[in-house]
């Protein structure tokens, strides 16, 4: 026989585990459908699959008889509290369920299950991150049948038989951790597994496993040992019937439910808390430095702020023109609010269209070199809105897997199938069209990476979907105003040697210093958003103050070339003096990433630098992968040269400090 485990992770978190003992024929079948199980969970995509096949020796196995099942029936969680405080008393236990119930509270994210001394409820489990996993078991299959089907009631029947077998376990209590599955078991040799139908809240999301021990039956590391490591099988677990064929079963007196005003008050004490699961998250933020705080600016946007009455240079900002405080944009601005007032009034259907709404749009097109744009509030909706009306569950997504999260978020929205190609890797990408040859579908990336400032190879993508007759998206949110002679973007920077893409989406939020986001194409892709994009279709349309302030920093956008070869001049200058330094930096972009890896000293150096007198942010996990953080320098137009080159020696000399254990811990 052999023992196949397969457990997989998204970026490290656990979404799918599973495990069987099979004989040899068994494996190459199960193997694969595990993996296939693996790679497509409700709970993620798997990016990484850990797959184990070890030999079992026969007579190692131990054959265990299912336990017998029972179900009760009880009409809320809070009489389950009577029968959990009935089956420990049999145990001879002297805790309370509020006791037990607390311990689930405080260890409900943990994997493995509680060792718990059923007397003293002393925890005993050597390593309380982990918990105690039982392994090595499966039910016996008959007829040759080799199924790989996850059906949770088996396995359950299967963990709680072998864990009541084990020696010094008295007994067991287990409640979900899923927020929307109630039902829960408590089981013992005597008792048999014993379902609960509703064990919690619905929403709650505490749960776990509690082994209860008995000292003095056997030392606690050959209970371990069992757990963890002895071979089972376990015989004759058959699927539930229906609900209503297992509560006939109920058969000893102590499982009827009884109400009692003792059980009350525990579960006036014991009710969770609805909102615990906030503050619990909160502290594993915090716990890993992932926590987000953010700073109050109290002066205009521009390449000096001020905050907390300190005055720094802005190394942050995506302002990459340092338009947004432009004397001209401003006077046009109060100008038109002057005129127009604050809001829109609608959406963009309704009441929300001014004339300078259509202008901006005109003046987009022709900028983009393009038919039409509709624009909308955020750089974020019109990737949400225009993905998801583009793509639908017949469609296959390929997503560069670096993208920025409103693209992953309009992916996840379309519910198309997503498959992620490697970062900015076109052979892969076309490897991966190739896989799954699909009758609809979309290729959409970032033109500059946001996180890493890295340039899309835009001809080859384009030329790819081209040729796979899939529709090519891009996101320019990093490269209008950035890219090319005259910051017309990554098509330019290409020499517009290649074909347009289908759809180009752009900000309005980074060089040019206002708000929204907008979407060029053909203007029969562009009427169709404006008909089924539900981002732009129910939402109140921009101010016309917003509007008005795009408008003109895109007019001097097309009337000063000279910005856009002072930003490149910047750029090239920070690189060169961060390399000067021995720091490694290359961009052609305005984002600078220097990477600093560990999350807590990312953190340290932002301070550090903030002390100093400079701004510039650490981006951390989600944003980017675990151990990937990074200070992520923006350059603008305006720095001086003397600017950027002392910004350079001060992150220097903190990098330094940091890694010299001199930063101040956060
Ligand atoms: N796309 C990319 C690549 C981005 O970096 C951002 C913002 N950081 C957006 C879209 C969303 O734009 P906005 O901030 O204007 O909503």
């Amino acid at each position: 026989m052999y023992s196949i485990k397969m457990r997989a992770s998204e970026r490290e978190n656990h979404i799918s585990g599973a495990e069987k003992i099979v004989p040899e024929s068994g494996i190459v079948p199960v193997a694969g459908a595990l993996i296939e199980r693996g790679m497509h969970h409700a709970k993620g995509e798997a990016d990484f699959i850990n797959l184990k096949i070890e030999k079992v020796r026969e007579e190692d196995i131990r054959y265990l008889d299912s336990l017998p099942v029972t179900t009760i029936e009880v009409a809320d969680y809070r009489e389950s509290y009577e029968i959990i405080a009935r089956f420990l008393s049999d145990l001879g236990g002297k805790g309370s369920v509020k006791e037990i119930m607390e311990l689930f509270r405080q260890t409900w994210s943990m994997r493995g299950a509680m060792l718990l001394d059923v007397d003293s409820l002393k925890r005993l489990e050597p390593d309380r991150e982990r918990g105690i996993r039982v392994t090595y078991m499966d039910r016996e299959r008959t007829g040759g049948q080799i199924s790989s089907e996850k059906d949770h009631y088996m396995e359950a029947i299967v963990l709680a038989t072998k864990v009541a077998n084990a020696p010094g376990i008295v007994g067991e209590i287990c409640i979900s951790d899923d927020p929307d599955y109630v039902t829960g078991y408590v089981c013992s040799r005597e008792k048999g597994y014993v379902r609960i139908t509703r064990m919690k809240e619905m929403g709650s999301p505490f749960g776990g496993r509690i082994f209860l021990y008995s000292s003095g039956q056997c030392d606690v590391a050959e209970t371990i040992e069992y757990l963890e490591k002895q071979r089972v099988i376990v015989r004759n677990v058959f699927p539930i019937q229906s609900e209503k064929d297992a509560v006939g079963n109920v058969s000893s007196g102590w499982l009827q439910p009884v109400i009692s005003e003792n059980a009350a008050s525990i579960v006036q004490q014991q009710t969770p808390d609805r909102f615990a699961f906030i503050e619990e998250e909160l502290s594993r933020l915090k716990k890993q430095h992932l926590y987000r705080k953010q700073k109050t600016i109290c002066s205009g946007q521009s390449k000096y702020v001020e905050v907390d009455g300190k005055r720094l240079l802005m190394l942050a900002s995506n302002s990459y023109l340092d338009l947004i405080s432009d004397p001209r944009v401003k006077a046009y601005v109060s100008q038109i609010a002057l005129s127009y007032g604050a809001g829109s009034g609608g959406s963009r259907l309704t009441t929300g269209n001014t004339d300078l709404h259509v202008a901006l749009e005109e003046k987009l097109a022709a900028y983009k070199k393009c038919e039409a744009v509709i624009v909308f509030n955020t750089g974020y909706v019109p990737n949400l809105a225009t993905i998801s009306a583009l793509a639908g569950e017949e469609s296959v997504i390929f997503s560069d897997e670096l993208n920025h999260a409103s693209i992953i978020d309009g992916c996840r929205l379309s519910r198309a199938k997503v498959v992620k190609y490697k970062h900015n890797d076109m052979e892969d990408l076309e490897r991966r069209i190739r896989e799954y040859a699909p009758h609809r579908g979309l290729a959409v990336s970032d033109a500059i990476f946001s996180m890493d400032g890295d340039i899309l190879q835009l001809p080859e993508f384009v030329e790819i979907c081209r040729r796979y007759q899939l529709i090519s998206m891009i996101d320019e949110a990093h490269s209008t105003g950035v890219l090319g002679e005259t910051g017309h973007g990554i098509w330019e920077q290409y020499g517009y040697r290649c074909a347009r893409p289908d759809i180009i989406m752009g900000t309005l939020s980074k060089s040019v210093g206002s708000e929204g986001g907008f979407v060029c194409a053909d203007a029969g892709i562009i009427d169709y958003l404006r008909n089924k994009a539900r981002g732009y279709i129910f939402s109140t349309s921009l101010s016309p103050v917003t509007v008005a302030a795009s408008l003109k920093a895109l007019e001097i956008m097309e009337n000063d070339a000279g910005m856009f070869a002072r930003l490149r001049e910047n750029i090239r200058t920070f690189c060169a003096a961060l390399q000067e330094c021995g720091i490694h930096a290359e961009s052609e972009t305005a984002i600078v990433p220097i990477l600093v890896g560990d999350e807590k000293k990312a953190l340290q150096m932002q301070e550090k630098l903030f002390d100093a007198g400079y701004y510039i942010s650490a981006i951390r996990y989600p944003t980017v992968a675990h151990n990937q953080a990074r200070l992520r320098a923006a350059v603008m137009a305006s720095h001086t040269e003397e600017e950027l080159r002392g910004a350079a020696k001060v992150i220097v000399e903190c990098f330094s400090d940091c890694e010299n254990g001199f930063c101040e811990a956060i």
